[in-house]
């Protein structure tokens, strides 16, 4: 199932060149108090979200999808946790550009995993506002998986049961001295989207043909199975020192071609099988 935010309030099941509109589907989500638990709770609950929407949909208002405005598809993240260098073309080209000789050039295997914050999220209906007009702001396409169920010291041959579904992520990236964490969370510096795919009704994670265009010019394209460390291997790091909750996002790391983008320009990425998205820099 395809699972979209979209036009400020509304749930929706994307269907085509349509959404269908079964914004009750979250009726069944239970009652929360403050504190509010941790994690997404559209995700946490999604087999009976899922349940109750296969029950919508036959009666469900279609739109068109070209005229909802999608937001991410995840709302509450309790942490969105990042891959720094993953593809080796990638680790080749920061070698030669000095504005990225700003991290150790080894993969997640040596450096964990870094930090984005929560508040940097938005979804491709929305814009990416580009926070330093004089400072370079870099685009990188990264396949985004959003965990499903909570864990710790997750083994790697368990990690496809915490795994919900993927999306497409934009990784955006201020260059610069500070530190890592805090130039990848401007506000609107992580875009998520078009939708969350189901786990079940995902293309084979590990070989997924994905590119990314800035105005029509191609900027990035490869193929996730040239991941350095594997998916599976970098949710187990990952829950080695956090606990993952339902919603949280790991960025899996992007390949060569970023480069900086600005206003005005459009962005356009896709993953076979997870989806399109068109992103505005403002
Ligand atoms: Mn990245």
């Amino acid at each position: 199932m395809r699972l979209c935010r979209f036009n400020d309030t509304r749930f929706g099941m994307v269907d085509g060149a349509q959404v269908a509109d079964i914004t009750e589907a979250l009726d069944v989500l239970p009652p929360v108090r403050w504190p509010l638990p941790l994690g997404d709770l559209m995700v946490a609950n999604l087999p009976s979200i899922v349940k109750r929407a296969q029950s919508l949909l036959p009666a469900a208002k279609r739109l068109p999808l070209a005229d909802c405005r999608l937001l991410s598809p995840v709302g509450n993240p309790s942490k969105v946790m990042g891959a720094p260098l993953n593809y080796r073309d990638h680790i080749d080209e920061s070698k030669t550009d000095s504005m990225r000789h700003d991290h150790k050039l080894t993969t997640a295997e040596d450096q964990g995993l870094f930090l984005k914050a929560g508040s940097s999220l938005i979804g491709p209906g929305q814009s990416i506002l580009q926070r330093f007009p004089t400072r370079r702001s870099d685009h990188e396409a990264e396949l985004a998986i959003v965990i499903g169920k909570q864990g710790r010291n997750i083994p790697q041959d368990e990690v496809r049961n915490h795994i919900a579904g993927a999306c497409i992520g934009l990784d955006m990236t201020v260059r610069g001295p500070e530190f890592q964490c805090f130039r990848k969370s401007p506000d609107t510096y992580c875009v998520l989207g078009p939708w969350l795919t189901t786990l079940d009704d995902c293309p084979d994670l590990a070989n997924i043909d994905f590119s990314l265009e800035v105005n029509g010019e191609l900027r990035q394209k490869s193929n996730t199975s040239y991941m350095i460390v594997s998916i599976e291997r970098l949710i187990t790091i990952a829950s080695t020192y956090s606990t993952l909750y339902p919603g949280d996002v790991v960025l899996t790391g992007t390949c060569s071609g970023v480069g900086p983008v600005k206003p005005g320009d459009v962005i356009t990425t896709e993953f076979r099988g997870l989806g399109r998205m068109e992103v505005q820099v403002a």
